[in-house]
């Protein structure tokens, strides 16, 4: 197994071509380097090699990650969040990516008491159907709604795109959420700023780049499987 510093020296690379090929400054580019797969030490080795934000698609594993690194990285919660389980994560996940329905709304804003949570609404683009998130035309009201929660503020939008063998296929998905964080932001909502774009993973993050992701997530290709 590569070691996680040579494959974010790659990876760097790579953003830096995919910003130079659309007039981007790999600044606005954050990786998530996605734990999910290996071990709290692994972790622990992406965090000594730089990268301070990991991934975490179940609870267990964001608590067991978030005690690991002991406040030197931020833990992004990305997987689907059962209402009830949300109290053991808020406050330790600074993020979550996938809101995607008012009862995980209200629960995190109940759960939320001394903080804010910052959330990502997950749009699921291609409409299928083993994907959560809500389909675009959902997502505008949705977010006009949470405006009734205090606690909860909409840093941005995610989504997952279809598994494609040629990533260029993937573009549409991620043009439509760029255009679709446009729509929100010219609401200029106090509660959803939503300048963030959390979407490519290791088969497609230089495509979604160039369209705009603020937010790459990245298991295999960066800490391995
Ligand atoms: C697992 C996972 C990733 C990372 O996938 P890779 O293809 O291994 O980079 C990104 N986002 C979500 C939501 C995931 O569940």
């Amino acid at each position: 197994m590569n070691t996680v510093e040579s494959n974010w020296k790659a990876i760097k690379r790579n953003i830096g071509r995919a910003c130079e090929a659309s007039g981007r400054d790999p600044g606005e580019v954050t990786c998530i380097a996605v734990t999910k797969y290996v071990s709290p030490e692994r972790a622990i080795e992406a965090v000594n090699a730089g990268i301070t934000n990991l991934g975490e698609n179940r609870v267990e594993g964001a608590l067991e990650k978030y005690e690991a690194v002991s406040g030197r990285a931020d833990i992004h919660f990305i997987g689907t969040l059962q209402s009830k389980k949300a109290k053991k994560i808020i406050g330790k996940c600074a993020y979550i990516h996938s809101l995607d329905r008012w009862s995980l709304a209200e629960e995190i804003n109940k759960r939320s008491e001394e903080t804010v949570t910052e959330c990502f609404v997950q749009v699921n683009v291609s409409g299928e159907e083993s994907k959560a998130g809500l389909s675009p035309e959902k997502v505008e009201p949705f977010i006009e709604s949470l405006m009734k929660l205090p606690r909860l503020r909409i840093v941005g939008l995610m989504t997952l795109a279809p598994f494609e063998e040629d990533a260029e296929r993937t573009r549409p998905v991620f043009r439509q959420m760029n255009e679709l964080r446009g729509h929100i932001q010219e609401k200029s909502w106090a509660h959803a700023p939503c300048s963030y774009l959390s979407m490519g993973m290791s088969n497609d993050y230089m495509v979604a780049v160039e369209e705009g992701a603020t937010h790459i997530r990245l298991g295999t290709s960066l800490v391995g499987e």
